[in-house]
């Protein structure tokens, strides 16, 4: 069939679900998600949504600013990290005013608490800057900005799949979807796609991500010429339950936590004096990493322990319930007594597709791509730079979800719908029915496996030549054998089995290319660390990677970081 609407968002995150309430009841907007909405990954947030509010110790937007800049390791676009942090208060009362129900204060304000990062006066303390509700943020954000979305009457296809973005003449025409549930394959028609695809932790093999996470609107973008900037700065969260990677947010050292080696020692007072075991995360991933090395992980084995033993019953009960009981259920341990295993699990893609502070999207001359826009964390603003704070996302969800909606609503005039190509659903089709009709290859799964652990033995908290060039080999070998690639369904109602094996192909050349750029820059920058280039060399790598697509592989280019307020300093925590 052959759908068309004004407005096409993909992805039902808060990011896609802010733009969503911007625009419904202006124009026609519709959304597809290949999950149910709400089971997006944004639902999984915990922690919090950073913002200046100053409720409980006084703040102000310019230390939230620095710390966002500092915390990327001053790769940060600072005109980006202005608009979040001047921005972030009057988000966070919207979203208050649309139903959100924060956690308090005994005065009856919103409650924050401390996280990663975030001080005070440029650095000199942790500043309790995270709004939340319990430890369940990301669940009562999504469900109130789906309510609203459905309530102001946009049109949402739940469990419809992006295979293809419609191109007509460097202007978006629309896209190409599979409906999930009959097997149909779709047109919609539309003068404006914006994407709102979320992450791609996926590609390794410990994560805190959902499994809808395989980076499918990164990948398509740049099959279809934009380039992808930043995409060698890959986050790993400090503490996912060992052997796992499920999250015990950050909120656990916010509240108190500490980590310990095997010998039971604080060990972050040693790297980071200052903010210690709130320092950011790509900061104590490494220190994580480097007492494993020294022998004092956990009876000589890859992990180390948070203690939560001393913040007591009460607490772990009101402001850490969702992650107290997944330690009961994970591990069968109990947080108020036993210590919890931990290690570093890959958590958060800085780069994706590149936009400007209004969520266009540009082509490798920094020119707008008529009628396509990208929000969220497949978009690279860049606000994050080389590392993201955490509880930044939340916030850059609404800030730029909202500002790529009134831009959108702006420039709808001037858009015009593009006439479909013909056929365009065509290769689609093709690709569709290659993979039902093979009957002899690989299964998906097996070849997932194989990249997921390649990228976690070769390109996580610690990278190196010799480890990125054995890696990028084994990528190329999984990419020809890919090209056999068999599905054992071959029907039509409910095939994630084909739905598995056409999301592969954004992995694998999404993990491609995060090698690529990882193996270029030779420079240690925040979540990006080389060791055999451990320093930052802001003389020569002070700049954004780019990636775009040519007809005989890639180019690699780059672009300048926008310096405003803070000159890039060492960083010290
Ligand atoms: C466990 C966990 C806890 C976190 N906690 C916090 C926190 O406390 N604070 C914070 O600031 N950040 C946190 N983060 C990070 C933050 O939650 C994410 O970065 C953010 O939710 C991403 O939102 P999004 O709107 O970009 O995409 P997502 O919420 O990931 O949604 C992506 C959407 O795109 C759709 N989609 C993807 N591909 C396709 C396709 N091919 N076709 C159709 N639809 C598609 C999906 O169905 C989904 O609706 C956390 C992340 C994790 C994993």
């Amino acid at each position: 069939m052959i759908f068309k609407h004004d407005i096409l968002i993909v992805g039902a995150g808060l990011a896609g679900l802010r733009a969503a309430v911007e625009m419904a009841g202006i124009a026609d907007v519709a959304l597809i998600s290949k999950v149910f909405s709400t089971r997006s990954h944004s639902g999984a947030a915990q922690g919090g949504i950073a913002g200046s509010l100053g409720n409980e110790e006084p703040d102000s937007w310019e230390w939230h600013m620095y710390d966002t800049v500092k915390g990327g390791d001053f790769l940060t676009d600072q005109d980006a990290a202005e608009v979040l942090a001047k921005d972030a208060s009057r988000a966070i009362y919207e979203l208050e005013h649309m139903g959100v129900p924060f956690n308090r204060t005994p005065a009856g304000t919103i409650a924050q608490r401390a996280f990663g990062g975030h001080t005070r006066d440029f650095g000199k303390a942790p500043v309790k800057r995270a709004c939340h509700a319990a430890d369940r943020t990301g669940r009562v954000i999504m469900d109130t900005l789906y309510f609203e979305s459905l309530r102001k009457g946009i049109k949402v296809y739940e469990e419809f799949y992006l295979l293809d973005l419609i191109m007509k003449e460097d202007k978006v025409a629309g896209i190409v979807a599979y409906e999930l549930a009959t097997g149909a394959v779709h047109v919609i028609h539309s003068r404006v796609v914006l994407l709102a695809t979320g992450g791609f932790g996926k590609v390794y093999k410990t994560t805190s991500n959902c499994f809808a996470n395989t980076g499918d609107g990164v990948y398509l973008a740049y099959r279809a010429g934009v380039p992808l900037e930043d995409m060698e700065f890959v986050q790993f969260h400090p503490t996912g339950i060992y052997g796992m990677g499920v999250l015990i947010s950050e909120a656990a050292r916010g509240e108190g936590g500490i980590l310990r080696n095997a010998k039971g020692e604080r060990f972050m007072e040693k790297y980071a004096p200052n903010l210690k075991d709130l320092a950011p995360r790509d900061v104590i991933s490494r220190a994580i990493y480097e007492e494993i090395r020294e022998g004092r992980g956990i009876d000589k084995r890859d992990f180390v322990h948070l203690d939560l033993t001393h913040l007591g019953k009460e607490r772990l009960a009101t402001k850490l319930s969702e992650i107290s009981s997944f330690v009961r259920i994970y591990l069968g341990l109990d947080p108020d007594k036993d210590l919890i295993p931990v290690q570093p699990t890959c958590h958060y893609m800085m780069g994706g597709i590149p936009t400007n502070l209004d969520g266009q999207v540009l082509d490798e001359n920094q020119q707008v791509i008529q009628g396509l826009y990208a929000a969220g964390e497949c978009a690279c603003v860049s606000v994050h730079g080389a590392n993201r704070l955490g509880c930044n996302s939340l916030l850059d969800l609404v800030v730029f979800g909202r500002r790529a909606g009134k831009k959108i609503i702006q420039e709808l005039e001037s858009l015009a719908f593009a006439s479909l190509p013909d056929q365009s659903d065509k290769s689609t089709l093709t690709k569709i029915e290659r993979l039902k009709r093979r009957q002899n290859g690989e299964k998906a799964g097996a070849l997932r496996t194989e990249m997921q652990e390649t990228m976690t033995a070769y390109c996580s908290v610690f990278r190196n030549k010799k480890d990125l060039n054995k890696a990028l080999d084994i990528l190329k070998s999984l990419m020809e054998r890919y090209e056999n690639v068999v599905i054992d369904n071959r029907g039509f109602r409910f095939n994630t089995d084909l739905m598995e094996a056409i999301e592969l192909e954004s992995l694998l050349n999404l993990s491609y290319i995060i090698l690529v750029s990882a193996m270029t820059r030779e420079e240690s920058r925040g979540a990006h660390f080389r060791e055999d280039y451990p320093e930052r060399d802001d003389q020569n790598w002070l700049k954004h990677t780019l990636n775009r697509k040519t007809e005989n592989g890639y180019r690699l280019f780059y672009k300048p970081v926008t310096v405003t307020r803070f000159e890039p300093k060492p960083r010290v925590y």
